[in-house]
């Protein structure tokens, strides 16, 4: 990484941001200042290869609510005071309408998903939420990032990754030169906020998300993603269909084959948010993604 270089400069601001640090040049890859010397062994190249090797961590990211919980932290508070009290509800529960099928929702184009999904009624989610939180960005993106389910402010907006934890992936994005509007989209597991009795923000049950899952799946099919970012444990549970009850530790430094689509896990930014010196780790597995992602097409999954 050459800090002269605008997009460097940039990345390298973002990745002060998210405290990590030094930034080492990849070994493999020349800038003209560089063309021609030995490079030093290299950060991201390491990263890469002892992601491959499967690292296990010694903090795990349980398998937990994503958001936090209503004034936990100064910071949601500041997030809280910048929002309305409350919006009316814009899909609500709906029980006239008629429930999609899988097979249904398999053959559905962007626009009627997006209908579908604001009109469901798939789970008692339903009853509970806002707004229903299709996912943003980029119709045509290459990457996908899937978190867990909206949290009290996404419910509150319609849109996912809206609150603290949403700055922080923000952040994560810009950090490999992405941006949510351009050439990524973001999407959830559950497309409604899961509360718990005390209406806190709680993870979806694995029922929850398997009434979801086909809603996904389609969002999958219809973007053919060349890279898929699983942000946190119950994202890539779900999308692996992996045992609930391994930690997130086996999941991570592997590119995984789902029918064809590289695929990496890294902790969801909330944890991140709760346990900041992971995000170091979490910036090896974007490099490994980011790797997966310039390899696609190019060499095995
Ligand atoms: N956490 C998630 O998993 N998704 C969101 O959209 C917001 C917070």
């Amino acid at each position: 990484m050459n800090p002269q270089r605008p997009e460097d400069g940039r990345r390298l601001h973002f990745l002060q941001a998210l405290g990590i640090g030094p930034i080492w040049q990849r070994r493999d890859v020349s800038s003209p200042d560089t063309a021609g010397q030995t490079a030093a062994p290299t950060r991201i190249a390491d990263a890469a290869k002892t992601s491959m090797a499967r690292v296990r961590d010694a903090t795990e990211e349980p398998m937990v609510a994503v958001a936090l919980p209503p004034r936990a932290t100064a910071m949601h508070s500041a997030w809280d005071e910048a929002l309305p009290a409350s919006l009316p509800p814009a899909t609500g529960p709906r029980p006239q309408q008629p429930v999609s099928s899988d097979a249904e929702i398999a053959l559905m184009d962007w626009s009627t998903l997006q209908t579908a999904v604001a009109q469901c009624t798939r789970c008692s989610l339903c009853r509970t939420r806002q707004h229903t939180v299709f996912g943003s960005g980029d119709a045509k993106a290459r990457w996908l990032f899937v978190g867990e389910g909206p949290g009290r402010t996404e419910d509150q907006q319609g849109l996912p990754f809206v609150g603290p934890a949403g700055e922080l992936l923000n952040n994560l994005l810009a950090a490999i030169g992405l941006e949510r509007t351009e050439n990524t989209f973001i999407a959830n597991v559950v497309k409604c906020r899961p509360t718990d009795a005390e209406g806190h923000d709680r993870a979806p049950t694995a029922e929850e998300s398997a009434a979801c899952r086909p809603y996904l799946d389609r969002q999958i099919a219809l973007l053919k993603p060349t890279t898929i970012v699983a942000l946190g444990k119950v994202a890539a549970v779900t999308l692996l269909k992996s045992d609930p009850k391994a930690p997130l530790a086996t999941l991570r430094g592997t590119v995984h084959d789902l029918s064809g689509i590289p695929l990496v896990v890294t902790y969801h930014p909330a944890y991140l948010l709760r346990k900041p010196l992971d995000k170091s780790k979490s910036w090896r597995d974007l490099c490994l993604a980011t790797d997966a992602y310039r390899n696609f097409g190019k060499l095995p999954i």
